[in-house]
């Protein structure tokens, strides 16, 4: 069901002494705006929300409001993201991670989330926490500093997940907390000024919350019955106010940029949104880390609350507006939330119903709070089995593709070599040929520089072949005794331009006004000098001919050099990829080694498990042997008791008995003894 997210506006108590000297803030209901000192509202800047907090007003106030709802549908399936928005210093962390006498929103909804499942006896929940923190377009892991530069990364099965983070299964609201503290110290780990990263970084609490009906009957798990599983975000977003303000320069403005960035592209994807249905064509929601981790929380399957604080000091006016022009955007987005049933094995719960099933066999009879903690620990020590294995897999992946990148460019290397053995050698051939008796078109080939940039794979290759193929454009004349004419000349000097200039300063122009070859021996002598002149200009140019011929030479055998370098260039680094082929197999190794032993370890860890909950059972049926005897025991112990007591009464009469016989003998001593002395 369609339904918009929920936004409300927090504003924080004042900082500054300082009373309003022009306007001021007033908040009436679930409506905000900007008074003049001592008169009336300001036109257009009044703004409604869902709710609207005063200064006075507690998290726990918020929480209840706002907040709520949304962690307890995620309890119930739905996917919920809460998320505060505002300037640096406007209570954010504040509202987000509240203090010690009133707790903030993530404290109080992980508290609310387990109380909740307690009183859910009809379904078993599964939960287990995340922390990061995107800061410069990077996604790192608070539950693990040494998860850093996390990738993005979807699939049919998860949907969109940070690949590597951290999870941790959790059974309750203590824990939970212990975590976030140990979180909040990675996060201050090495920062010198821990307010400017904060205000600059995005941290993202994420639970994920999966359930499963219990049939109550017969006390069994049925293993086909559908998983819920939801996602809750509990987001505390990077200041929001204009770099311009921050005006800082070097590594600052590089962050803020970043920071630019994320907020930006939220601002455009809300923007877009709230532009309603017909303009949703497309969302920029991969621009940016944040927008892409949030997106089923913006216009999607998420049940949505934004909370936006703002600060009452005149000075920060304007930022007030923007961010309570971003809230009213924001109030116009509907999300379209259901429950999420899924019947695959993604769920977490389902595929470790069957192990917990087995180890809750195993430990049947012994005290709860044992089970509980077996089970925990069972849990995680799965789950970190299998992030650790999805890790692995990513890496092996990796690996295999520079693998095959790297195959591939050793391939492109040795053409490129081959080739330009080929393109030595053909040069080679010319160079030692006397060039004079030299084919025209080899000569050509010969003479061009190739172009050895590569534009693209194989288009080395490419540029040879078409140079091969160039047409048969400078012929030599079959005899030099022939006189050239203009046209044999263009022929002949085509190709080389730069001669062309000098050959004009020549006296071709004579050569050219020659009269036919069928000139008759018998001329006159200055037909004789004209021919001597004419073979003089022959032997000049055949003696430049030989010139640049040699030139040519000198330039191949250059070229020649300048190959043979870069053959043995080509040949070095083959030999480096080579060597760093080696080394990735030798890596491929390693981890393919790692995984196998991950695997022993796990396959050890079952057996200590099942060994630990054989000694448990043989413990407590040593316990209850014991019990037995102990109350065996007891028994004999009371009918001795009572026989004791027997006794002692027997004992007594007949004590009483021989006092009575005792003070008869007496008396009747006493009497033999007077009368003894009565008959003397
Ligand atoms: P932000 O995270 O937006 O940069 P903080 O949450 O760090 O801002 O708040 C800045 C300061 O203002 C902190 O000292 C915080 O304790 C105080 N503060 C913020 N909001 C409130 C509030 N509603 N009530 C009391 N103190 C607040
Ligand atoms: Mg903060």
């Amino acid at each position: 069901m369609a339904e918009k997210i929920c936004v409300a506006v927090r504003v924080r108590p004042s900082i500054s002494e300082e009373s309003p000297s022009g306007t001021f803030w007033k908040i009436e209901d679930n409506r905000i705006s900007l008074h003049k000192l001592h008169g009336t509202p300001i036109s257009g800047l009044s703004y409604a929300f869902d709710h609207v907090f005063d200064e006075s007003c507690s998290n726990s106030k918020v929480y209840e409001l706002l907040t709520k709802d949304v962690i307890h549908a995620a309890v119930d399936g739905f996917n919920g993201t809460a998320f505060a928005y505002g300037q640096t210093s406007s209570g954010k962390t504040f509202t987000m991670n509240g203090s010690l006498n009133d707790p903030g929103i993530i404290h109080r909804a992980v508290n609310d989330v387990f109380q909740k499942i307690q009183m859910i006896s009809d379904r078993e929940f599964l939960i287990r926490v995340s922390y990061m923190e995107i800061y410069n377009e990077e996604i790192n892991d608070l539950f693990a500093v040494e998860n850093q530069k996390l990738p993005i990364h979807e699939s049919l099965e998860r949907g969109i997940f940070v690949a590597g983070l951290r999870e941790e299964i959790v059974n309750n609201a203590e824990q939970v907390i212990k975590l976030l503290e140990s979180g909040e110290v990675n996060r201050h780990f090495g920062e010198t000024n821990m307010n400017a990263r904060s205000s600059r970084s995005h941290t993202i609490f994420r639970m994920v919350i999966e359930s499963k009906g219990i049939d109550t009957g017969s006390g069994d798990y049925s293993s086909s019955d559908a998983i819920r599983v939801s996602v809750l975000n509990l987001v505390d977003l990077a200041g929001s106010e204009r770099i311009a303000k921050t005006g800082a320069g070097g590594v600052r403005l590089k962050e803020g940029k970043y920071i630019n960035k994320s907020l930006m592209v939220l601002g455009n994807v809300i923007n877009k949104l709230s532009n309603g249905a017909k303009q949703r064509a497309h969302i920029p929601y991969r621009d940016s880390k944040l927008t892409r981790i949030l997106q089923t929380a913006l216009g999607g399957n998420a049940k949505t609350s934004i909370i936006c604080t703002v600060a009452p000091e005149e000075v920060h006016v304007e930022e007030t507006k923007g961010t309570l022009q971003f809230a009213s955007r924001a109030k116009r987005i509907t999300n379209c939330a259901q429950v999420n049933e899924i019947l695959t094995d993604a769920a977490l719960l389902k595929r470790q119903q069957l192990e917990i099933e087995d180890l809750r066999r195993k430990l049947q009879g012994s005290r709860s709070e044992v089970l509980e903690q077996e089970i925990l620990k069972l849990r995680n020590d799965m789950l970190k089995y299998e992030l650790e294995r999805e890790k692995l897999e990513m890496e092996l992946e990796e690996e295999r593709r520079s693998h095959k990148e790297r195959e591939q460019r050793i391939r492109d290397q040795q053409l490129k070599i081959e080739n330009l053995s080929s393109l030595v050698s053909d040069g080679d051939r010319s160079s030692s040929q006397d060039s004079m008796k030299e084919s025209p078109k080899d000569e050509c080939n010969d003479f061009k520089t190739p172009c050895f940039k590569e534009t693209s794979n194989n288009a080395f290759v490419a540029k040879r072949s078409n140079y091969s193929e160039l047409p048969d454009f400078s012929p030599l004349p079959d005899s030099f005794s022939n006189v050239a004419d203009e046209d044999t000349w263009f022929k002949m000097n085509k190709g080389y331009i730069a001669d062309l200039d000098s050959l004009q300063t020549t006296p071709a122009r004579k050569v050219q006004s020659f009269p036919p070859q069928d000139i008759t021996p018998d001329c006159s002598n200055d037909n004789y000098k004209l021919e001597l002149q004419n073979l003089k200009t022959q032997l000049e140019l055949v003696i430049k001919e030989k010139d640049e011929l040699q030139r040519k030479h000198e330039e191949e055998v250059q070229i020649n050099r300048r190959l043979m370098g870069e053959i043995s260039e080509l040949t070095q680094e083959l030999d480096l990829s080579n060597n760093s082929l080696e080394s990735s197999e030798q890596r491929h190794g390693n981890l393919e080694r790692e995984f196998q032993k991950l695997k022993d370890e796990r396959d050890s860890l079952l057996q200590t498990v099942s060994e630990s909950s054989k000694n448990i059972t043989f413990l407590t049926d040593q316990k209850e042997n014991i019990l037995k005897d102990l109350n065996s025991e007891v028994q004999r112990r009371k009918d001795l008791e009572a026989e004791i007591k027997q006794f002692s009464v027997a004992f007594a009469s007949r004590q009483r008995s021989l006092a009575s016989i005792h003070g008869e003998f007496k008396s009747k001593i006493e009497k033999l003894r007077a009368e003894n002395l009565v008959r003397y």
